[in-house]
């Protein structure tokens, strides 16, 4: 726990997000400023600034983000017709929020290359 990560008040249960998922590992709740018409975070419990902090104690918690984002874009209604899914690491790639997340948007046509 970092002791001023927003996400990590969230995890704790001091700041309540819109919450659409949530288990021992990871919780995921909705975009406050939404890309999309689907836009959610998953997030680890665990405070981890970023993608390059990550090392192999983390592989299974990584991959239980992804289980998580399979599972909600389903009951979110976009599994079939398609979603993004991406991690942003460190400012060039638009980071703002030092605590790894999940970003998965759908509902929309997605471009490429991404801006
Ligand atoms: P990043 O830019 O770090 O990849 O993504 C951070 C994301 O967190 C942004 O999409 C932003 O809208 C979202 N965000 C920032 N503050 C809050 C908040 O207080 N609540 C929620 N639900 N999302 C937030
Ligand atoms: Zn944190």
């Amino acid at each position: 726990m970092a002791d001023d990560c927003l996400f990590c008040k969230m995890a704790k249960g001091e700041i309540k997000p819109d919450l659409l998922y949530e288990d021992d590992h990871v919780l995921a709740f909705k975009d406050i400023n939404p890309q999309a018409p689907v836009h959610f975070l998953v997030i680890p419990r665990q405070h981890i600034s970023t993608l390059n902090d990550l090392d192999d104690s983390h592989a299974e918690l990584i991959g239980r983000m992804y289980l998580a984002a399979k599972k909600i874009a389903k009951e979110q209604g976009i599994a079939e017709g398609g979603y993004r899914s991406l991690i942003n690491c460190n400012a060039e790639a638009g980071q703002s929020v030092w605590h790894v997340h999940l970003h998965v948007l759908g509902g929309r046509t997605m471009a490429w290359p991404p801006g």
